[in-house]
């Protein structure tokens, strides 16, 4: 244990992609930043597509070659079967910004952390950054005392600025009492397919709504096909166990009778055991105060049907530097802007998600599609 207290500008707990593009800029700006990240190195993690929107996104940040140059999987487009018994497609040729990519989402964030360390951040890989009980000396102008652990133990450090990236948990800002409101209790259930066939080479998002949720499937860069369904969490026991077993989300998968077909066509099998995942729409009530702000999906999440979360990510980072290098500068209205800012992206990101739900209506009786379909509380 080092009692000697090491100082920061700011402290980001979370390396995803809006803790990293957070830490790049604000070192590019010459700010002492610490990045932490909790999570193992190179382990899978679900949330792999990009839309063609986000390119932009990743030339402001400067990563834009290297990105390229890492191998992801080119996306043209979408197939969906919503609203209809028959898939329609929608082709990113005939958009603005041209295709997206699946990504090597291990590769994505351990690309952005380098990029982060490169401008000067402090980057720690399989480190939790916390937050002790009395984490500040009363007046708001004092610095965070914070504890920062690793396998080999813990430090203390101390910083100007607090930043929660830290994804839906959001542990810092629960720490700090800022309430979490949630808009819809949507989980996910998913798995990893493999195949001896080397027929499969779709590297369109596969969509098909069912009556009680939806399923999707993605060909990942590893040419494993992730199978992804997403329901409300207030299923029976017994229900959750059989989807989180091989054989449960193999029977339920025969509700969706376009992917079943297509997973049969092409001699699919499982690879692993599903896992489960939050994947909820919500967001904080304030998103940054006195010394504190939040990013990404630790600041507001949103339905994977919306493809949005890892460009929200990456834009929340970008804007929440901008806002904290605005206050450091003395600029008074640079909070306040921020939060109006996420509050205004939330509102337009409930209005898309009623206009995509609403498009179905197949099964408008059912609980899952009734609770979409009412006006958001
Ligand atoms: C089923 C599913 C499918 C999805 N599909 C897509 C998709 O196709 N496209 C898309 O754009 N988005 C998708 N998303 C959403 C996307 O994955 C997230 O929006 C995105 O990862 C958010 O990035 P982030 O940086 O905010 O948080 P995260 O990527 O969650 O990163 C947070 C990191 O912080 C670490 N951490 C937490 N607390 C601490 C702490 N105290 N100290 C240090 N580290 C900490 C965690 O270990 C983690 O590594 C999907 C999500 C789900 C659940």
């Amino acid at each position: 244990m080092n009692n000697e207290a090491q100082t920061f500008d700011v402290a980001i707990a979370g390396g995803g992609p809006a803790g990293a593009a957070a830490a790049l800029l604000l070192a590019r700006s010459g700010r002492q930043v610490l990045l932490a990240d909790a999570a193992p190195v190179a382990v899978f993690r679900v949330g792999e597509g990009l839309p063609p929107s986000a390119h932009s996104l990743l030339q402001e940040l400067g990563v834009f070659e290297r990105f390229r140059a890492d191998g992801h999987r080119v996306s043209h487009g979408n197939v969906s079967v919503w609203g209809a018994d028959k898939p329609q497609s929608v082709d990113f040729m005939f958009q603005a910004h041209g295709h997206g990519y699946q990504l090597d989402r291990p590769c994505f964030d351990a690309m952005l952390k380098h990029a982060a360390r490169e401008a000067g951040a402090l980057v720690c890989d399989q480190t939790r950054l916390s937050l002790p009980n009395a984490a500040r000396d009363g007046a708001f102008d004092q610095p965070f005392r914070m504890q920062l652990s690793d396998s080999s133990g813990s430090r203390n450090i101390e910083c100007r600025w607090l930043v929660d990236a830290g994804g839906r948990s959001g542990t810092i800002t629960r720490r700090l009492g800022v309430e979490r409101c949630k808009t819809d209790r949507l989980i996910a259930f998913h798995t990893l397919l493999q195949t001896d066939s080397a027929s499969d080479c779709d590297g369109r998002t596969m969509i098909e709504a069912v009556q009680d949720g939806w399923w999707y499937s993605v060909l990942l860069p590893s040419n494993e096909r992730l199978l992804v369904y997403l329901c409300d969490s207030d299923l029976g026991r017994t229900e959750r166990a059989a989807l989180l077993s091989t054989d449960g989300f193999a029977a339920k998968l025969t509700n969706a009778p376009h992917m079943h077909q297509f997973c049969q066509l092409h001699g699919y099998r499982p690879r692993r055991v599903p896992q489960g995942a939050d994947a909820s729409s919500g967001r904080l009530e304030r998103f940054s105060g006195d010394g504190w702000l939040a990013l990404g999906d630790a600041a507001l999440s949103f339905d994977p049907l919306s493809s949005q979360g890892i460009s929200n990510a990456l834009y929340t980072g970008m804007a929440g530097a901008r806002a904290i290098n605005a206050a450091l500068d003395g600029q008074k209205d640079a909070l306040a802007h921020y939060n109006d800012h996420l509050a205004g992206i939330y509102r337009a990101y409930l209005s898309n998600r009623a206009h995509f739900y609403g498009y179905e209506r197949r099964w408008a009786q059912q609980p899952f599609w009734q609770r979409r379909h009412a006006p958001p509380q």
